[in-house]
Formats: C-alpha cells, sequence, structure tokens
C-alpha cells in the first residue's frame, strides 16, 4: 500500500498470507476472540501468524482509556464474557502452542480493573495447556498492589507492563496511566519473584538520554526483559511519528541495555512487546 511505500526501508514487513496464517485466523473468528494483533493493527501479522503465533487480548476490544499511540477503540466497553477463558484455553490448545501473549484492554469501569477475570484467564489456560508458557501483558490496576497480586496468584511465567514511552511525554501520549505507577507494577511483578518485562515505543521525540532515564528506572524496578521497538501511526487520527529511530540506534540502545544488566534485549525498528516472547521465560 502507499503507506507502506513511504516508511524507511528497514519498515518493511512480511506480507499476511500461507496456511498457518489462515489457520489462526479462522479459529479466532470462530471462537469470537480478539488479538492485539489486529487491535492494534502490528505490522508483524503476517510473521507471527505464520509462525503459529499470535497475542490475544482479553476482556473485549473496547477500551475505557484512550492513548494517543493506540488503535483500539475507546468505547464503553460490553460486560465480562466469563466463557471467553474458556474459548481462549480451547484455541491455545487447537493450536498446541508452546508459548501465548495475553494482553488485555483496561477495564476501569470493573471495581477490580479485570483482575479476577485475568487470573480466570490464566487458571483456565494452564488447565487445558499445562505445558504451554504464558506471557501476561496486564494493565496498571491504577498501581494498587493487591490487585496486580491477584494476577501474580495465578503464576504466569512472565509478566509484563509497558513503560510505553519516556518520563516527560507520558502525560501527552498515555490516558490515565503515570509513569511512577507503572514503574511501581513491575516493582510488586519482581519482588514476587515473577520475571518483569517491559517495553517503550521509540520515535515520538524523545532523547537518547531520555531514553536511558527510562532504562535506568526499570533496571531500578526489577525489570529483567526489555524491549523498544519503533512506534507506527496506525491510524491518521493517532499520534504522528517524530523521528524514525535508525537501526544502528537500535543497536546502540540494546548495548545500553544490556550494560546496565537486563537479562534480555529486544531491540529493533519491527519490535513489539510480543514479538518473540518466547525467548524471554527463562530470563
Ligand atoms: Fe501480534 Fe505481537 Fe506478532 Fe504483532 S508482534 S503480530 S502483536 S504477536
Ligand atoms: Fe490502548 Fe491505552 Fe487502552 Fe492500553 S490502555 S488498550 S494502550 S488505549
Amino acid at each position: 500500500s502507499n503507506t507502506k511505500e513511504r516508511l524507511p526501508r528497514w519498515m518493511k514487513s512480511q506480507l499476511p498470507s500461507g496456511e498457518n496464517y489462515s489457520k489462526v485466523k479462522r479459529l479466532i473468528t470462530e471462537h469470537k476472540l480478539n488479538t492485539i494483533c489486529t487491535s492494534g493493527n502490528c505490522p508483524n501479522k503476517g510473521e507471527c501468524w505464520n509462525a503459529g503465533t499470535a497475542s490475544f487480548m482479553i476482556m473485549g476490544d473496547r477500551c475505557t482509556r484512550n492513548c494517543r499511540f493506540c488503535y483500539v477503540q475507546n468505547l464503553i466497553p460490553e460486560p465480562l464474557d466469563w466463557d471467553e477463558p474458556r474459548r481462549l484455553a480451547e484455541t491455545i490448545q487447537t493450536l498446541n502452542l508452546k508459548h501465548c501473549v495475553i494482553t488485555s484492554v483496561d477495564r476501569d469501569d470493573v471495581p477490580d480493573g479485570g483482575a479476577r477475570f485475568w487470573a480466570e484467564t490464566i487458571r483456565k489456560i494452564k488447565e487445558l495447556n499445562p505445558n504451554t508458557t504464558m506471557e501476561t501483558l496486564i494493565p496498571d490496576f491504577h498501581a494498587k498492589k493487591e490487585l496486580v497480586q491477584i494476577v501474580i496468584d495465578a503464576k504466569p511465567e512472565v509478566i509484563s507492563h509497558n513503560l510505553e514511552t519516556v518520563k516527560r511525554l507520558t502525560p501527552k501520549i498515555r490516558s490515565t496511566a503515570r509513569y511512577d505507577r507503572s514503574l511501581k507494577v513491575i516493582s510488586y511483578i519482581a519482588q514476587a519473584g515473577v520475571v518483569a518485562k517491559s517495553g517503550i515505543m521509540l520515535g515520538l521525540g524523545e532523547t537518547p538520554e531520555e531514553v536511558l532515564e527510562a532504562m535506568d528506572d526499570l533496571k531500578a524496578a526489577g525489570c529483567k526483559v526489555l524491549t523498544l521497538g519503533q512506534y507506527l501511526q496506525p491510524d491518521p487520527h493517532l499520534m504522528k511519528v517524530v523521528e524514525y529511530i535508525t537501526p544502528e540506534q537500535f543497536d546502540i540502545y540494546r548495548k545500553e541495555a544490556y550494560k546496565r544488566g537486563f537479562r534480555y534485549v529486544e531491540s529493533s525498528p519491527l519490535v513489539r512487546s510480543s514479538y518473540h516472547a518466547e525467548r524471554h521465560v527463562n530470563a
């Protein structure tokens, strides 16, 4: 498409096609599931779905928040569908996934922010897929420790919470979320002994010093896995790309992150928080 042609050459990704791609697509439709691959308009859908992996999004496709980089619709959500955990667990079983990534919209309309729904989902997946490892990319639950603990108690292998951007830009691009609150969430996860993972999007106008500061803050909070990728405007009404960070700069950031002691770092233009997620389980 035209959008693709305006991107730097290093941003080109694989086209959606292939047998696995169709299988994943069909199962997701049949089981009425949502994925961040589609809801986030992710450029890696071709590669990931072809490889038989997807990043599932639970609790509906409407978010109570309205972040300026996010393609998910900001509408009043439907009531929670307590049958969804079963359908998701069965889909993971059918796809025979060794590892899965689950994320959700933010449900500020539900008193516990969806924490119990999250726990139920994790338990159902484990029940039907005892050998499948899991990464759960969770909301901030307003940094309420007892709510994050409900997810921790369900024992996913990796819990991630994205910082999304540097401190200065946080109020400008995230809705409701706060930089310090997100760091708190990371520290609860790390203190519980679970692999804590976080991600930052680049190209929103942040300076290299600010990126390094965010790395330091994440490391201090106990974060072990870090993902850095180029922000892409998913839709014309969302935030514009300020800058395309070069692959060389991503390499510099990767080295800086390893220097700081992160156990696993993904840093390149097309990296999304769920990219190569299966590698992060043993971090
Ligand atoms: Fe889906 Fe993540 Fe792959 Fe994008 S990188 S297609 S969101 S699994
Ligand atoms: Fe998107 Fe923000 Fe909602 Fe997350 S909280 S789904 S980033 S709008």
